[in-house]
Formats: C-alpha cells, structure tokens, sequence
C-alpha cells in the first residue's frame, strides 16, 4: 500500500483487527520511509447489480430489504439467522453469475422461494404469499391446504419453478442465433 504522506510503496502491517462482526478487517500500518502511520480498511465488495421492478423502475439491489422479508417470513420457525444469509447468498451468487447489470426482480423473488422451499414450507407459503399477490384469501387458503394436505410433495410452485424461470431468464440473457 503506497503511504498517503511520503506516496513509498514501503509499509508493514502493524496491527489487524475485524470489526462490524467480522465483515470488516481493519489493517494499521507503518510507512518504512517516512515512519508515519496510516489505516486501511478491506470488506467484501457489494453486488451493484440494479434491480428492474415491475413497473420498470430501476432500483439498487438491497440486500437488507431481501432479509426483512425474508425474517418476516421465517418468524417463529425454525431457520437460523445464518441459514437466512446463506440463502441470500446462494441468490446473489445465481445473480451475479447470470446478469452484469441489471436483473428483473421476478428472477430474485423466483429464486428465493425455490430456495425457501427446500428449508421450510410455511415460510415458502408466507413468502409466496406477498411476492405472488394472491388473488383473494380464498386462492391463499386453497394452496395452503393442497400443501398441507400432503406436505411431502412439491409445493406447485416449485413444479412450475423447474420448467420455468431458469430457462426462461437464460433465454432472456442468451443472443439470438442469426
Ligand atoms: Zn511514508
């Protein structure tokens, strides 16, 4: 690291602390050419992947606002804070692998609820609940109970997941053959 006072590239590490639970790493340094002191800080870059709503609006992708839901969802089951994170993960990884810029908020809705699905079924339904807007509280009692009524088989959702979003999205992303 090039010493801000004297501009050497010539330092050494003379402490490193993490802070902010581990996400960031605070390195205190020592300029071997002038002898000043100087901090640097390192944290994982941010996706700053923007996310197209359905009314077209372009917004930053906030990954805060992924785990409100998602709590909101999970309340009083049995997923952990770090099952939450990894999920968000798992998501943001398939967005990063996928799109460059920009990415319909349909795909991170679909996405979550495939991998909602697979961790908890109530949560899936909470979830799908909001993100799916359900016509009346009848559709909502409905799917409910056709889930409930065997709760080892595929919610629907995830039936129509398999087939659809994935290859319709790659389909999107994918230039058309001349
Ligand atoms: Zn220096």
């Amino acid at each position: 690291m090039r010493c801000p006072f004297c501009h050497q590239d010539n330092d050494k590490v003379v402490d490193t602390r993490t802070n902010e639970d581990g996400y960031v790493v605070r390195r205190r340094r020592t300029c071997c050419s002038c002898g000043k002191r100087f901090t640097t800080y390192e944290r994982v870059e941010t996706t700053q992947i923007r996310v197209i709503k359905r009314n077209g609006q372009r917004v930053p992708f906030d990954r805060e606002k992924l785990r409100q839901g998602l709590e909101r969802a999970c309340w009083k089951r049995q997923i952990s804070d770090a099952q939450i994170s990894t999920l968000i993960a798992q998501v943001e990884s398939d967005i990063d692998s996928i799109f460059e810029t920009e990415v319909e908020s349909q795909f991170i809705g679909e996405r979550v609820m495939q991998y909602l699905g697979e961790l908890d079924q109530v949560a899936f339904v909470r979830f799908a609940s909001v993100y799916r807007h359900f016509q009346s509280a009848g559709d909502f009692a409905k799917d409910l109970g056709e889930m409930l009524e065997d709760p080892d088989e595929v919610p629907y959702y995830l039936k129509r997941l398999k087939d659809s979003p994935q290859s319709r999205f790659s389909r999107a992303n994918k230039k058309e053959r001349p």
